[in-house]
């Protein structure tokens, strides 16, 4: 006799490791699906910095917050293009999943809570992070999952992929899920009358980058994250959003050329708050695109935005090259050195035209933009208002590195009411079907912005909230 489940919940990451212990705990029979062969999603590489208002933490620093001076920073932040009913939920439970981390034993990093400035920022410090990143987050998750699992009510399967939604009934509806087991290749069908997804966004999902979004991607996020989900629930009828909304992170350099995955944990050094730049940033044609100083991130990526392939050079000389604090703090020497010798994103040269050849950068386009940038140099005053001028590009060699508007989370996903019950094409509630985590579309709460913290947070937070009401709604029997 086939075991009976309550909840499936599809997706062993940020949002559905939660979601499937809480519901647990709660009495409810679940099922926990996860493709790959170890639960953990996203975080085993996210920086998971998060953010939550009127914390244990703030109040002991004397930081006063609260969720109604967050959500107001976030809709600030994405000028209101956000899902503002959504941010209020997310807000009011990001402080409270902090606090219920910190109680768990969280590594937190000694220096939060921080304003930091790699997204716009914040007005308030309230944004946290495990001294390891996202592997802090599942030293606290997984020993949770693991108890949980002790319990006879909830049941994880690895390697197990969520292939199909069963839809049933004249208005639809979803009775459970199709599954594909890795190791032996078939399919099976198991049925539950709640089913969450929380499967993630499609940040390493080229082809599915390209449709929703237009563009070529350069990734920093796992092949998991195949945006799977979003196409099964999309098949019966719901209704996808956000994909309009994108920005890119500013900015990393391609490990692989032709790859599109981002070298990510030795990113560039471009945030003038820490290192003023040195470079000049110049676009394909060999204009420049933005002023390279100017302090909001935000300016920045969407002036990345709007140019070509999302690409651009940092170009600089011997002279920047000897003296400069290092753009590339993460590389070593012997890194460097194997990069500028044959990665295709360094490129080396005599002369300025040379090196506008050899990168494929437009070579006149390139040589009048750094006459003009030396020109500002020599009279203090830079046609694009930049402020820090150290010294003209001038000194040969000169140097170039190609970089690009980068995805951490991707900006579409399925569109959902504020009990997290997905939608479809007319906005009605498709029963059953919920959605969690970036599968709901990094945009929904970040808007088409980076809103510091708003994926794992409310990852976290969404997860134990519907995880808890699910459990309730089946213990009361509800349909
Ligand atoms: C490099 C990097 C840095 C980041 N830094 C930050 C940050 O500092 N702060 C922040 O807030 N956000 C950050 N993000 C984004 C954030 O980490 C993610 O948005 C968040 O972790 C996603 O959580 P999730 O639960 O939705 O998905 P995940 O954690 O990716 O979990 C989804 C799980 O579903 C599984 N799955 C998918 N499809 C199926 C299927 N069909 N069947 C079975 N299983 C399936 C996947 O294998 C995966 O394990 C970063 C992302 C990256 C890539």
């Amino acid at each position: 006799m086939p075991q009976r489940y309550d909840l499936i919940v599809v997706g062993a990451g940020t949002a559905g490791i939660p979601a499937a212990i809480t519901a647990a705990e709660g009495g409810a029979r679940v099922l926990l699906l996860e493709q790959s062969d170890r639960p953990g999603g996203m975080l085993h590489v996210s920086a998971a910095q998060m953010s939550g208002a009127d914390t244990a933490l703030q109040r002991a620093r004397g930081i006063a917050d609260d969720p109604a001076a967050h959500y107001q920073d976030a809709l600030r932040i994405s000028r209101n293009t956000c899902d503002a009913a959504l941010v209020g939920k997310a807000v009011a439970l990001c402080g409270p999943t902090i606090d219920w981390l910190m109680s768990l034993g969280f590594d937190m990093d000694p220096a939060c809570p921080a304003i930091l400035h790699f997204h716009e920022a914040y007005r308030i410090p309230r944004t946290y992070w495990g001294r390891d990143g996202g592997r802090s987050v599942l030293r606290v998750l997984l020993p949770l999952l693991d108890q949980a699992l002790a319990r006879p009510n909830l049941t994880l399967r690895l390697r197990t992929e969520v292939v199909g939604l069963l839809a049933v009934g004249p208005q639809g509806g979803v009775a459970g899920v199709r599954l594909r087991d890795a190791g032996t290749g078939e399919t099976e069908e198991v049925r539950a009358g709640r089913v969450v997804l929380a499967t993630g966004g499609y940040g390493g999902n080229p082809a599915m980058f390209a449709r929703l979004n237009g563009l070529p991607l350069y990734t920093a996020a796992l092949p998991i994250a195949t945006g799977r989900g979003i196409e099964l629930a999309e098949a019966i009828g719901a209704r996808v959003r956000g994909a309009d909304l994108l920005l890119p992170t500013f900015a990393g350099i391609e490990e692989e050329p032709g790859s599109g995955r981002v070298v990510w944990h030795h990113l560039p050094s471009l945030t003038p708050q820490t290192r003023p730049p040195w470079e000049v940033f110049v676009a394909p044609d060999g204009r420049r695109f933005v002023q390279e100083d100017v302090e909001s991130v935000d300016a920045r990526e969407r002036a990345l935005l709007n140019e070509p392939g999302l690409t651009f050079w940092a170009v600089f000389d011997e002279t920047v090259w000897r003296n400069a604090p290092p753009m590339l703090p993460g590389w070593t020497q012997d890194e460097l050195a194997a990069a500028w010798d044959r990665h295709p994103s360094f490129t080396t040269a005599p002369t300025l035209r040379e090196l506008a050849r050899r990168a494929g950068i437009d070579a006149a386009g390139l040589t009048a933009t750094i006459a003009d940038y030396n020109a500002g140099q020599a009279c203090g005053a830079d046609a694009w208002g930049r402020r820090h001028l150290p010294c003209p590009i001038e000194v040969p060699p000169f140097r170039a590195v190609r970089m690009h508007g980068i995805i951490l989370k991707t900006p579409a996903g399925l569109a959902v009411d504020e009990a997290l019950r997905v939608l479809d094409g007319a906005g009605e509630p498709i029963p059953g079907l919920y959605a969690i985590g970036e599968a709901i579309g990094g945009a929904t709460l970040s808007g088409n912005a980076f809103v510091g913290g708003m994926s794992v947070t409310p990852a976290l937070a969404f997860g134990r909230w519907l995880g808890g009401e699910l459990a309730r709604q089946c213990a009361g029997g509800a349909a």
